[in-house]
């Protein structure tokens, strides 16, 4: 789950790292209001669950709360890559000499958390990590023993940090650190840390990312997420505890297991296709909740076949194949489907899918192929 930039600094906050003073604000004339309060220049900020939102202009400054009204009015109209703004950011504008990066994430091939720091950071930082890596310093973390002070100086001096910063950007990491590990986040991310025009060091953007296996214990964080910024799909999936993830491609997905999921991905790729969507149905899965895959499969206007992959294990295949009748009593449509059913009950259930004009396969090779072949329309 994505946290927006004024979630992230606000637990930012909370373990003390310093902020911009501001609030967020749905309409122009909270933006306006806060401006007055804040009595000073101001920066308005598009808070839309996406990167580089200062080069889609989603991000302003403003001299005076009128300004900050007619701003605010111009970004909460605007879209950026594609998501609505609905809500912005006035946060006090700071003076910048320079832009830091910071931030952690899991290194997997490490198998530990991995801190890093750029004198290179801002907007730019994705273009500094491809070509020029060596700029950007990582220290990785023992998890059991945490973020130690020697590495956070050492960051320091891998970015050639002033010394009169170092004591509030040892500060500043182990925050960061305790807000990752507290959290469960997969991303804690300040882009730019500033040293300001009065000298301070201050954190301008913020970025988590919370794993969402984690939230359960998490009710607080839990509660942040903002449905609007989601696409639907994802949203619907999740009510009904199927894990779905959109791609891009136009086979359509539905298997039982996370890695029997990804083999039928890899063999769609292997015989020429893309698939439309990764989805685990789960084990033990009732008819409704195939029925709401489905449905959530072919609201996608990409999809131009369907790939079922069901072993039954715990899953029994007629329960299955229900699902599947049911849900095509719902949605109507000329969208061809290949099914591989094994496993319980895979004879019932391949009787019942016989009335419903199926193609059907023996291997998944086999199946991979067929629905490969029907999505070109061959
Ligand atoms: P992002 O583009 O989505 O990462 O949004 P950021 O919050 O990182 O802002 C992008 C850029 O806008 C920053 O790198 C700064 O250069 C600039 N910016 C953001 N806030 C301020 C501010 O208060 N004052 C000034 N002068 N620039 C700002
Ligand atoms: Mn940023």
């Amino acid at each position: 789950m994505k946290l927006h930039e004024y979630q992230s600094k606000h637990i930012f906050a909370k373990y003390g790292i310093p902020i911009p003073k501001g609030r967020v604000a749905a309409t122009a004339e909270e933006a306006k209001t806060i401006a007055e309060e804040l009595g000073s220049r101001v920066v308005i900020k598009s808070q839309v669950l996406v990167g580089g939102r200062g080069k889609a202009g989603g991000i302003r400054l403003a001299k005076t709360p009128e300004e900050a009204r007619d701003i605010a009015t111009q970004i909460l109209s605007m879209e950026i890559k594609g998501l609505p703004v609905r809500k912005v950011l006035v946060d006090e504008a700071a003076g910048i000499e320079k832009e830091i990066y910071l931030g952690i994430t899991n290194d997997r091939a490490a198998r530990k958390p991995v801190i890093m720091a750029s004198a290179a950071g801002g907007v730019d930082i994705e273009e500094v990590a491809r070509t020029t890596p060596e700029k950007i310093i990582k220290v990785h973390i023992d998890p059991l023993l945490g973020l130690r002070d020697y590495q956070a100086r050492n960051l320091a001096v891998g970015i050639d940090l002033p010394k009169d910063h170092w004591r509030v950007f040892g500060q500043i990491c182990r925050g960061l650190w305790q807000a990752y590990v507290d959290c469960d986040a997969t991303l804690a991310e300040i882009n730019p840390l500033v040293i300001t025009a009065g000298n301070q060091l201050i954190a301008l953007d913020g970025k988590m990312l919370i794993d969402d296996n984690a939230l359960f214990r998490h009710t607080d964080l839990a509660e942040m997420r903002d449905l609007d910024e989601e696409a639907p799909s994802e949203t619907e999936a999740r009510k009904y505890g199927l894990s779905f993830i959109k791609l891009d491609g136009n086979i359509g997905c539905m298997v039982n297991g996370a890695g029997l999921a990804m083999t039928s991905m890899d063999l769609i790729k292997l015989f020429g296709g893309e698939p439309a969507n990764f989805l685990d149905i789960g084990g033990g899965a009732s008819s409704e909740k195939v029925a709401a895959a489905l449905r959530i499969i072919l609201s996608d206007p990409n999809v131009k076949a369907v790939l079922f992959n069901v072993f039954g294990g715990i899953t029994r295949g007629d329960e299955v194949a229900r699902g599947i009748l049911t849900a095509l009593r719902e949605v109507k449509t000329t969208v061809p489907m290949v099914t591989r059913l094994v496993g319980t009950n895979a004879e019932e259930g391949r009787q019942i899918l016989a009335n419903a004009k199926m193609i059907t396969a023996e291997t998944l090779a086999e199946a991979a192929q067929k629905a490969v072949a029907v999505a070109k329309g061959e």
